[in-house]
């Protein structure tokens, strides 16, 4: 996968540069005159990547349901999963402040903002964000089937657990119901598989398009904001998370590390914590041996409610906001941008760019002018790409934690190098 990427990364950059002054180049093949851009770049790269993401993103909602209502049905009591619940939501939130309170400190000791200019075009606009009220009340499906028809994950998540628990306190019926959930979870599961070989090419499709049609002029004027956001993703990825792993968790992290990579890599080109959930999923089980009982909870409830790396975004983002406007941010001010910023991200999905509308949130409760996120709009890409990928290695390693700690992991497969390796 890493090489593909690469691969793909010179193929577009090298388009682009080859495409660069005249817009359609045309190349004489078999006596054929074919337009470079319109035959690769918006054609084979284009075509190639779109395919291999919707393969992906069809796989979630199916396994999502299918795996957690196995999970559930075989956890024998509502209490281990009220347990399980509470240690997933105390550990995303906790996770997540600390990525926030990092974020905000280190832009305050680089002060990314200073000497940038507010150009006058600069616009953003952003749709009402739902109030608190009303994504309460959006977690609990009324429709499972519209849910998994929308891809709702928390809906999904929520009937998906009450099933479970049904189908556990359902006797002789309930164990029929399980064996079969437990069957097409097989299967879903080799589904999986199929997918993940075919891994490189979309990458390489996904990469080479992007890297075609990227557009990095903002990055010198805005090198600051983008090195500090990507300093504290790493910092937080490897430090941050390696420290749980070893103190919390007493596991290796360099084997979390090495076993995470691939994944991370595809969180990178998809952009999307969501679409990740599946190959996540086999990761944890397979690789780093959480049982799916825990691993089929926690990963999709992170995909959603977890997300550090974004977290981290938005806390430099606010700091350089206010510093290209010239507003002093007081510390309660800084308190409520964590506040807000951890509670934003538990509503949200994991889709490409959500950051941006959430940070939006962010800037208002705080006071700052949201048209400031025009400024640092230029270089997103890049990092939304980065920062899911520390998104879902988030969710992984609390997956890790929670499953050590409900004994409900095997410490054999998490030390085998070459456990699963299915590619
Ligand atoms: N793309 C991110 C994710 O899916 C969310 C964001 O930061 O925009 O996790």
């Amino acid at each position: 996968i890493l090489i593909a990427m690469a691969l793909g990364v010179l193929v577009g950059a090298g388009f682009k540069s080859l495409l660069a002054g005249a817009d359609e180049r045309v190349i004489s093949l078999l006596g054929l005159d074919i337009g470079l851009k319109a035959f690769f770049v918006d054609g084979l790269f284009h075509i190639g990547g779109q395919i291999f993401m919707a393969s992906l993103k069809m796989l979630v909602v199916p396994l999502v349901f299918i795996s957690l209502v196995c999970g559930t049905s075989s956890l024998s009591d509502g209490g281990t999963l009220g347990r399980l619940g509470g240690k997933a939501l105390g550990l995303y939130t906790l996770t997540t402040a600390i990525a926030i309170a990092l974020a905000i400190f280190f832009a305050v000791l680089v002060s990314p903002g200073a000497g940038v200019e507010m150009t006058s075009e600069a616009s953003f606009s952003v749709a009402q964000a739902p109030s608190l009220v009303q994504v309460l009340i959006n977690i609990f499906p009324s429709n499972p089937v519209e849910a998994m028809a929308k891809g709702e994950m928390l809906q999904i998540i929520v009937f998906a657990v009450l099933m479970g628990l049904a189908i556990a306190l359902s006797g002789d019926a309930g164990v029929r119901v399980r064996n079969l959930f437990n069957d097409l979870n097989e299967v879903v599961m080799k589904l999986v598989g199929f997918m993940m070989a075919l891994a490189p090419y979309g990458v390489f499709f996904l990469m080479a398009k992007l890297f075609t049609t990227l557009d990095l002029s903002d990055l010198s004027s805005l090198a600051w904001y983008f090195g500090t956001v990507l300093f504290v993703l790493l910092l937080h990825a490897f430090i941050i998370y390696g420290s749980f792993l070893k103190l919390a968790g007493q596991l290796n992290p360099l084997m979390f590390f090495r076993k995470m990579k691939d994944v991370a890599l595809f969180a990178f080109s998809m952009s999307s914590s969501n679409a990740t959930i599946p190959v996540n999923l086999d990761a944890t089980t397979k690789r780093l041996g959480v049982s799916n009982n825990i691993a089929s909870f926690t990963i999709p409830l992170g995909a959603t409610v977890n997300m550090d790396g974004t977290a981290i975004m938005q806390g430099v983002a606010t700091v350089f906001i206010a510093q290209v406007f010239q507003i002093d941010l007081t510390f309660t001010d800084y308190l409520m941008v964590i506040l807000t910023a951890t509670l934003a991200s538990i509503g949200t999905a994991g889709v490409p760019g959500v950051g941006l509308i959430m940070l939006a949130m962010v800037l208002q409760q705080v006071g700052l002018p949201v048209e400031g996120i025009a400024l640092i709009i230029g270089v997103d890409r890049l990092l939304d790409m980065t920062r899911t990928a520390v998104n879902i290695t988030g969710d992984a390693m609390v997956s890790c934690l929670i499953g050590k700690s409900e004994k409900q992991f095997d410490q054999s497969i998490y030390d085998d190098p070459n456990a699963g390796k299915s590619l």
